[in-house]
């Protein structure tokens, strides 16, 4: 497993493999799920497995136990190719699941979890435990929070759904009543000094806590009153942050509560952005369609694939919703073919010479477009299938477009 996956893909691979073995089921209570946390010993997991091996021979029915019993040697065996756990942890899936009629197959999965896993857990069910992973499988994006007036101000940060405090301070901006001596005038003067020191303040945590992560999409500011507003206008963020402010919003408290208001009061405005990214790639495309000879765009496979070899890809659009394989299959003769289909064909032979099939490999058609624009530096953007765009893109164009650094005349 040596080769480094970029995060999109290992979010997608995870998310397709995820999709295949929830609907997967035994025919008894004999599909062993097995979740293991960073740090714990992969030699502490054998042994578990080993008393659960032995349990199971209290196991009545004869092919339940004898599933059992292969699942649970299978992962064990697994196990052995690891020296230690992965930094998010793993998961193992295993059993003997039904397979249309009578049939039956073996299947095994080995994954490492996107997020690190938190707790080691043993199911042994008629389908596979995979509660603990659906939470993992939402586009983890963050965006920053920031509410405050001029008297405090909390900064946390919005992952997934989940509003995390990173720090709450007070101000020393004094209040309402000025003591006696001063002139109404300096008072005044005093009140705006400490506020703007309020503010670079705000600035300065907003900087340590949001400038260098880079899954950062956007930030919002909250707080009751006007303050909020005069902050961001006054530019008080630091210039890459300011960019990413994405609105402002009132809430009625400027504590932790203040950041839940915030993310209850923004939600809308946070789910348009994600569709908006999405949205204005569909129509960059659609634009360059429009231009004489399809101007920076292409579509379809075939088309795309050749101009990623090419170099000529700058970005190219996937939709989520492709379900196709790249498939590869070689005859005894060295014949090699390949193609894309939903699945491997039952033929046994060659086109060409009849001579049986040696080797089918299939990949899936996202994984294989990773792969190539990997090799020549593209960037990969998914499309989620049920929005518009996403749609227009898989009926349109197949689900398959790109976005070209030049133009290439073929
Ligand atoms: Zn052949």
């Amino acid at each position: 497993m040596g080769d480094e996956k970029s995060a999109e893909r290992a979010r997608y691979d995870f998310k397709k493999a995820m999709q295949e073995i929830v609907d997967l089921r035994g025919r008894g209570t004999e599909l062993i799920s097995v979740y293991i946390p960073p740090h714990k010993q992969i030699s502490d997991v054998t042994a578990y497995l080993r008393n659960e091996y032995s349990q199971s021979s209290n196991i009545k029915s004869k092919s339940t136990r004898k599933n059992v019993t292969s699942a649970i040697e299978s992962i064990m065996s697994r196990l052995k190719t690891f020296n230690t756990v992965p930094e998010n942890g793993l998961v193992l899936f295993c059993g003997e699941v039904a397979a249309g009629g009578d049939q039956t197959r073996m299947v095994q999965y080995v994954l490492e979890p996107p997020e690190p896993m938190t707790a080691f857990l043993y199911r042994c069910d008629s389908t596979f435990f995979v509660e603990p992973l659906s939470d993992m499988l939402r586009e983890k994006k963050s965006y920053g929070l920031i509410v405050m007036d001029r008297s405090e101000a909390t900064i946390g940060l919005l992952v997934g759904k989940k509003v995390v405090t990173i720090k709450n301070f007070d101000s020393q901006v004094p209040r309402k009543h000025r003591q006696g001596g001063q002139s109404a005038q300096r008072f005044e003067r005093l009140i705006e000094l400490a506020a703007h020191e309020f503010f670079k303040k705000i600035a300065n945590n907003a900087e340590e806590a949001f400038l260098e992560r880079n899954d950062l999409q956007g930030i919002i500011v909250g707080g009751p009153g006007a303050t909020k507003d005069f902050f961001v206008k006054e530019g008080y963020l630091h210039h890459e942050l300011q960019k990413k402010v994405v609105d402002t919003f009132d809430t009625g408290y400027t504590d932790e509560y203040g950041l839940k208001e915030l993310v209850a009061n923004a939600s809308a405005s946070l789910q348009d952005m994600d569709l908006m990214r999405e949205k204005e790639l569909i129509q960059r495309l659609l634009s360059e369609i429009r231009k004489e000879n399809g101007g920076l765009s292409a579509y379809g496979e075939e088309q795309v694939r050749d101009l990623t070899v090419a170099g000529a890809v700058d970005t190219i659009l996937l939709s989520e919703g492709l379900d196709r394989k790249r498939i590869k299959m070689r005859c005894a003769n060295g014949h090699e073919q390949e193609f894309t289909a939903r699945a491997p064909p039952d033929k046994p032979n060659c086109d060409r010479c009849d001579a049986p099939i040696e080797e089918v490999e299939g990949m899936d058609l996202v994984d294989h477009f990773f792969e190539l624009a990997e090799t020549v530096g593209s960037r990969i953007e998914l499309i989620s299938a049920d929005s518009e765009e996403g749609e227009m893109l898989l009926r349109a164009f197949g689900g398959i477009a790109a976005l070209l650094r030049f133009q290439v005349v073929m």
